[in-house]
């Protein structure tokens, strides 16, 4: 009787010897995973505890010896770098009065911010010791914040009231918050990069044509998939969020607006960079003058608690927390930072009003102008307001919206579920 087809099938050549490689390969590691554990274990031990035996495996292995002090060194290295370090009154003092004469001296001092601006408005940052990265790294919980809910902060009003000052002339921010564009900067002046959880776009009109909300407008979208569901009331093509997620690239306008950056980056004589690691800032080439020598590039302040890369290159390295540097910088200025007022906020005079048929396009919290008795409220852009009465006209009755429903995170918190995701998929093949 014949074998069936398949056992009478030999492996190739080729495959044999792959086999045998591997199984070389996988003998070596562990060979050399039991070299480093014998050697751990000798180095744990205090030199005159050492055996003849251990010096000589020292000696004989020392380029492996060498490998795990070198990983040992990085390893401390990126320890210090994540800690967070505050300058002392004193030098925090002397310090903000060096940025404030250059300030003052600057004729065109432009502002980079990062998540640490918003930590007093209780956004978490990424790489602080309670930041977003930095808790699931440890296998911590990290529960999604309202975004919606948070304010500009004393460093936000402080950077406008240095904006109107004409102390600074243009601010770039990683942040999608919206809480600078919300402090009063007028979006020319401003360059979200990482693009505006309160704006959608739509491409596809002549002039790219944006809607502001007041609502998070990146609930049902995500990475390359940035459609809202709701449509431009011009061309009735779809609208699309302004995010732009980590390893994609975008070409919208604003409230990107790389156009306003690069120019006043070419002007800039100072450039300080507020409350970012700069670990994503750094790579933004066209941000640093990088064609040019080191001695023609803008003067560098870094206010940050932690270690940046750009550190070695600043002129000046201030640890201290945000909202403090801009007070105590304002107050050295002789400036009044300006309290933020929701009457004054941007977003509810640029805010495009929905459409009857849109009210149940979202189901995330929506701010609500609470008018003041002695303040007159700020009326929606002319066009939407128009829409509106006629849409009123027709008949159609209010839809009374459910806003008790509990806030979904939008860019923010889809940023952690895919974060979560890959790291549970990471452990269940582990184990
Ligand atoms: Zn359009």
């Amino acid at each position: 009787m014949e074998e069936p087809s398949e056992t009478r099938k030999r492996p190739s050549r080729n495959c044999i010897s792959l086999v045998r490689k591997l199984g070389h390969t996988v003998s070596l590691k562990h060979e050399k995973k039991e070299k480093e554990k014998k050697i751990k274990q000798i180095l744990k031990k205090p030199e005159c505890q050492r055996t003849e035996e251990d010096v000589k495996i020292l000696k004989e292995l020392d380029n492996i010896v060498q490998e795990l002090h070198k990983r040992a060194r990085q390893r401390d290295r990126q320890k210090a770098h994540l800690e967070e370090t505050e300058d002392v009154p004193e030098v925090l003092e002397s310090k903000v009065k060096l940025l404030a004469d250059l300030l003052k001296d600057s004729d065109h001092a432009i502002l980079y911010t990062g998540a640490g601006v918003s930590t007093a408005a209780s956004i978490p940052d990424y790489r602080g010791p309670n930041g977003v990265w930095t808790l699931l790294q440890k296998g911590k919980e990290v529960k999604p914040t309202s975004i919606v809910d948070a304010c500009p902060t004393t460093a936000h009003m402080g950077i406008f009231k240095l904006y109107q000052e004409g102390l600074v002339k243009h601010v770039v921010s990683q942040n999608c918050d919206g809480l600078h564009l919300r402090s009063g900067l007028p979006q020319e002046s401003l360059s979200e990069i990482h693009g505006n959880m309160f704006i959608e776009v739509c491409k596809n009109c002549t002039r790219e044509r944006q809607y502001i909300r007041t609502f998070d407008v990146t609930e049902k979208t995500s990475f390359h998939r940035h459609r809202t569901s709701r449509k431009c009331h011009r061309c009735r093509s779809n609208l699309e969020d302004t995010i732009v997620h980590f390893g994609e690239k975008s070409s919208v306008k604003y409230p990107l607006n790389w156009e306003g950056a690069v120019e006043n980056v070419e002007a800039a004589g100072l450039i300080v960079c507020l409350g970012s690691s700069l670990k994503v800032l750094r790579k933004y080439t066209c941000l640093w003058r990088t064609h040019q020598p080191l001695q023609r590039r803008p003067k560098l302040c870094i206010v940050n608690l932690q270690w940046t890369p750009k550190d070695s290159q600043a002129y000046l390295k201030i640890n201290g927390r945000c909202d403090d540097v801009v007070q105590r910088l304002c107050c050295e200025l002789c400036l009044e930072i300006p309290e933020y007022k929701q009457s004054c906020d941007p977003l509810f005079s640029l805010t495009t009003r929905l459409r009857k048929r849109e009210m149940s396009s979202f189901s995330t919290k929506e701010l609500r102008l609470v008018p003041s008795p002695c303040e007159t409220p700020l009326k929606s852009s002319v066009d939407s307001e128009l829409e509106l009465k006629k849409e009123e006209q027709d008949g159609e009755a209010e839809i009374d919206k459910d806003h008790e429903n509990p806030p979904q995170p939008g860019w923010f918190g889809k940023g952690l579920r895919k974060r979560k995701l890959s790291q549970s998929r990471r452990r269940s093949s582990k184990s």
